[in-house]
């Protein structure tokens, strides 16, 4: 999507700190961490959430999952453990439409998430 943010981003519009690229995935940190360790993964396809995933976007989610893990294994992340959060839509405090996992490591985390 042409006005989108982070189709922006992966068309390289807008710099990003890139922490992994293969042909289908993008890893870039955070512009506001909230964390030490604050990355998003996203397809490179335009999907505006999770809500939108289908059976037919297995392969691509798996590819997601790899990323993920690659990552925060390259961050020092795989000792301590890691966190994975993607918001779908308004209440659950989705601000950017199009599908991102973030990845948060580095400190602890509480649960129930507020
Ligand atoms: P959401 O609130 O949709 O779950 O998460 C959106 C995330 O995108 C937020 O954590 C926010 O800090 C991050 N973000 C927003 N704009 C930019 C940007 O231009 N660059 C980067 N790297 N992250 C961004
Ligand atoms: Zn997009």
């Amino acid at each position: 999507m042409s006005d989108c943010l982070f189709c922006r981003i992966v068309r390289k519009e807008i710099p990003a700190e890139i922490l992994h690229e293969d042909d289908e995935v993008l890893a870039f940190r955070d512009i506001n961490p909230q964390a030490p360790v604050h990355f998003l993964v996203i397809p490179k396809k335009h999907l505006s959430s999770l809500a939108e995933v289908t059976a037919t976007d297995e392969r691509l989610l798996s590819r997601i999952v790899a990323a993920i893990n690659a990552v925060a294994a390259k961050q020092g992340l795989g000792a301590g453990g890691f966190r994975v959060v993607t918001n779908v839509g308004r209440e659950a405090g989705q601000t950017v439409p199009h599908l991102h996992f973030h990845v948060l490591g580095g400190r602890s985390f509480a649960w129930p998430p507020g």
